[in-house]
């Protein structure tokens, strides 16, 4: 890998690290372009997608919306306000673990793990719409 590819690499990464809001690749390419002009969306995809496979981040894949990247490497829940489209860790209520390795007795599944998207109002647009 060349020194440019490393710098884009590092650069990305830290936009993941930096952020709380689980960004999109989107997001990401906008937090990055001040700083590598000529970076495209497509270099940004792969280097995600990279990370993502050697596990370095996680992609949170959510129905009918664009995929969401983190570093937390915790197992924890989401929550996305349904109002401004916020979207955070929620550490209430906690990862039930039961559910992990849980034989389904009915269908035979054996459940590996799960992920939760919680959906619901943030403070700021609670405050606005008085709820
Ligand atoms: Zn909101
Ligand atoms: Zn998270």
């Amino acid at each position: 890998m060349n020194e440019r590819n490393t710098k884009q690499k590092n650069l990305i990464l830290n936009a993941i690290k930096s952020s709380h809001i689980h960004p999109t690749a989107e997001e990401v390419y906008e937090c990055v372009v001040g700083e590598l002009p000529n970076v495209s969306l497509t270099t940004v995809y792969r280097n995600l997608n990279k990370l993502s496979e050697q596990g370095v981040i996680k992609r949170i894949l959510i129905p009918n919306q664009p995929d969401r990247f983190e570093r937390n490497p915790t197992k924890h829940y989401h929550i996305c306000c349904e109002r401004c489209g916020a979207f955070e860790d929620i550490h209430e209520p906690n990862y039930n673990l039961d559910l992990d390795g849980f034989e389904c007795k009915e269908s035979g599944y054996l459940i590996l793990n799960h992920e939760i998207i919680f959906k619901g109002l943030c403070p700021e647009c609670r405050k606005q719409i008085r709820i």
